[in-house]
């Protein structure tokens, strides 16, 4: 069982609270603070609650020290959400200044730990010098809260160690992520459709054996989906294809059978110069393509018999464009999908992935959506396995 902080009674305590603020930066701006304004109501909550907050976060994969990799601005957006906060960025919490600043802190401010994973320690906890590192952070407060459902398939120090030294929970984050993904794989309203995409299918494969077993609709495009139409027998030219991947998603297609689990793969396909933002694509049967067709897209009959499925379904997860959706030209079956999700009001719906955020997050109607996931890899791992490390972490 995992306490989350609102059973909790968590009041004037040091907390080490883990985030996620690993955000999308172009140099030192940020492109998307979703993930900041995500944790904002467990750093409310806490804050109400008289606590003092010691923020922990890493940001991108430095190696040792990087000013390219500094949480500063971060701090700062967070600054924004909570003005009349004071936050005070500690660059290396092991020196001595720093546990000056440590006990002088007051209710009400917030401590801001510099990127966690400047510490080599962070990721490789095992070592003799890692549980010094692991103790040393914990010796930091009184509780620790973890708010990090899109770092918590990692094994690191200050997700899956430091709680073994301190009264551990969940933030509201990680609860509404644990139970929101984690209902709709034990208890899916029927029909279920699952619709993935993105480019390799041997990055996914575990993860349609899964849903295979769980879902109705099994909703494949994207370069995934060219190796299945390979492993079928339709010729893909020199579109994305994982050809070594033909044996395992044959097991995939004859687990669905077992599991009268409807996949449906595109009937035609937009194929063209992905290079070429200029120039449409061209709209073919799939046993049409030629040996020099790229295929970049799923076409409009395909577009037809997703929507059909997705607008019979109850409860829908969606990873992976399904599209090479960088060129906006091959965009339009992403964009087509997430305009028939937002149609269907009875959708229990859940998007995660880097990409397929980005393919959706600046456009309207993103309320429609139950639950956008702040975890890419993380989500899939929790669809694959029921758990991930960090959520173990806080249930001993
Ligand atoms: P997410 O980040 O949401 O988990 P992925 O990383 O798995 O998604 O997949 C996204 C990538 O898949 C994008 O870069 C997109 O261009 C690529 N992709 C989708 N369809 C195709 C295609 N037909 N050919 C090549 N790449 C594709
Ligand atoms: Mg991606």
């Amino acid at each position: 069982m995992i306490i989350y902080i609102d059973k909790a009674h968590i009041k004037h305590k040091k907390v080490l609270l883990r985030v996620d603020f690993n955000v999308s930066m172009k140099g030192s701006k940020i492109t998307d603070d979703a993930r900041i304004r995500a944790t904002l109501p467990t750093i409310q909550k806490l804050l109400k609650d008289n606590n003092r907050l010691i923020i922990v976060s890493h940001l991108g994969r430095p190696d040792g020290w990087d000013e390219k990799f500094l949480l500063r601005p971060i701090a700062l957006r967070l600054h924004k959400y909570l003005p009349n906060i004071k936050l005070i960025v500690v660059d290396d919490f092991t020196t001595e200044g720093a546990a000056k600043i440590f006990e002088e802190q007051k209710v009400g401010e917030i401590i801001f730990l510099e990127n966690i994973r400047f510490f080599k320690e962070e990721e490789d906890p095992s070592t003799s010098s890692g549980q010094e590192f692991v103790k040393n952070l914990a010796s930091l407060a009184d509780v620790y809260v973890n708010d990090a459902f899109g770092v918590s398939h990692r094994d690191c120090a200050s997700i899956t160690e430091v709680p073994k030294f301190l009264p551990h929970y969940g933030g509201l984050l990680m609860e509404r992520e644990v139970e929101t993904i984690g209902h709709a794989m034990r208890h899916p309203t029927h029909p279920f459709a699952a619709i993935i995409g993105g480019a390799k299918v041997s990055t996914k494969l575990k993860l349609l054996f899964k849903l295979t077993e769980k879902a109705d609709y099994l909703i494949l495009g994207g370069g995934l989906a060219n190796t299945l139409l390979y492993a079928l027998g339709y010729p893909v030219g020199k579109s994305l294809c994982e050809k070594d991947c033909v044996d395992e998603v044959k097991k995939i297609v004859r687990h669905a059978k077992e599991h009268k689990t409807k996949i449906l793969l595109p009937r035609d396909v937009v194929v063209g110069d992905k290079n070429d933002t200029g120039k449409a694509g061209v709209v073919k049967k799939i046993s049409d393509i030629d040996h020099n067709d790229d295929i970049l897209d799923i076409g409009p009959e395909s577009q037809a018999d997703y929507a059909k499925a997705i607008l019979s379904s109850k409860t829908l997860i969606w990873n992976g464009p399904v599209g090479y959706m960088e060129n906006p030209e091959y965009a339009r079956g992403t964009d087509f999908l997430y305009y028939t999700i937002a149609q269907n009001k009875s959708l229990i719906s859940i998007v995660g992935g880097g990409d397929t955020l980005a393919a959706i997050s600046k456009k309207e109607y993103l309320s429609t959506i139950t639950h956008i996931s702040t975890g890419g890899g993380a989500m899939l791992e929790y669809i694959e396995n029921g758990t991930l490390p960090g959520i173990e972490a806080l249930k001993k």
